[in-house]
């Protein structure tokens, strides 16, 4: 079978340009290795994408909903792990665990990871107390003490909402000024359930069978000092977001990078012809729902171009 699209990634990037080229006839496959939804599926509150005034819209019911559009205009899915590309011919081939898909056209939207918070013991403790996702595992930590790394806006909102489970939430960010949007902050310096620790890092996390210590250093001072978990509850909860990397090492020497970002023009074309990047994934100076969802409906549209042209 040869497809017209195939895109690689199922976030808002990958779900509006489903839609978009559904919608333009385009025989369009899309494939995600895991659940659809992508980053923005571990937000909990959406409040900045136009039109979207619904109480309580998650990112998990916002891309939902945008899956069930793109299925109404006939995109064929496949749940695969995309392991080696030759995006170099006429026809795409895209290798995977169930065998090889071919296209004319491909739409890279595979996005971004969250970054480690970088400690020592980081990776035993992940899932044992470390988490990067609030509206995952916020619940765990119902009644506890918890720690947010980071001075973003993912690391004051992602507090915010903490507070709903926690006893108390600490924001641990390396300098003394936060970096998040300033609606945010005062949201976060009226809330009495948030305090901060500035110029401060985590250097080791500890523990036994979950996370109950660790190892701050004020980067002011050079001090260290020991946070331990309540006695009664014996660990507390540790988030991390401390920012993005992107999803791209299947892309290194196949399409140009920039920091591991694929550089695009703003019609989406990589440095290969037939290849187009949309969403978190490529160069670009804001990375939320809604530049996503226009990044995929014009990388849609300029393969439908790209094809008639062909
Ligand atoms: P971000 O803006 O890159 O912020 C990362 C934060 O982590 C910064 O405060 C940074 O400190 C800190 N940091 C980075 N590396 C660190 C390290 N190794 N150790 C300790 N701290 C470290 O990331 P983000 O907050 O995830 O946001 C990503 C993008 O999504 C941004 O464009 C943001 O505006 C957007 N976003 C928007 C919304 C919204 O509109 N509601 C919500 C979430 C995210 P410094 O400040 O010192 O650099």
């Amino acid at each position: 079978m040869l497809y017209d699209v195939i895109i690689l990634g199922a976030g808002p990037a990958g779900l509006s340009a489903a839609l978009y080229a559904g919608r333009a006839c385009l025989k369009t496959l899309l494939i995600e290795k895991a659940m659809p939804g992508g980053q923005i599926t571990l937000t909990n509150d959406i409040e900045n994408y136009p039109g979207q005034l619904l109480e309580g819209e998650s990112g998990f019911s916002l891309t939902e909903r945008m899956s069930q559009q793109a299925d109404k205009f006939g995109v064929e899915r496949a749940y695969d792990e995309i392991t080696a590309i030759d995006l170099s011919g006429d026809e795409k081939v895209l290798t995977g665990a169930s065998g090889d898909y071919r296209a004319k056209t491909v739409i890279i939207a595979t996005g971004a990871h969250p970054k480690p918070i970088g400690c020592e013991n980081e990776a035993a403790f992940t899932g044992r107390g470390i988490s990067f996702c609030a509206t995952c595992d916020g619940m765990f930590f119902r009644g506890m003490d918890v720690y947010v790394v980071g001075g973003g806006d993912s690391a004051v909102e992602e507090a915010i909402f903490l507070t709903r489970f926690a006893r108390k939430v600490t924001i641990i960010h390396r300098r003394d000024q936060l970096r998040a949007v300033k609606t945010i902050q005062e949201r976060a310096f009226a809330n009495e359930k948030i305090d901060f620790l500035w110029n401060t890092v985590v250097e080791k996390v500890d523990g036994d069978a979950s996370l109950s210590e660790m190892t701050v250093r004020n980067v002011v001072t050079g001090e260290t000092s020991v946070i331990r978990a309540n006695e009664e509850d014996g660990a507390f909860g540790l988030f991390g977001f401390v920012g993005f990397a992107p999803n791209s090492a299947l892309f290194e020497g196949k399409v140009e990078m920039k920091g591991g970002y694929i550089v695009t023009d703003e019609d989406m074309h990589t440095s290969v012809p037939g290849v187009f990047a949309a969403g978190d994934v490529r160069v670009k100076s804001l990375r939320q729902v809604i530049t996503a969802a226009a990044d995929g409906a014009i990388a849609a549209m300029q393969c439908a171009k790209y094809i008639e042209e062909m």
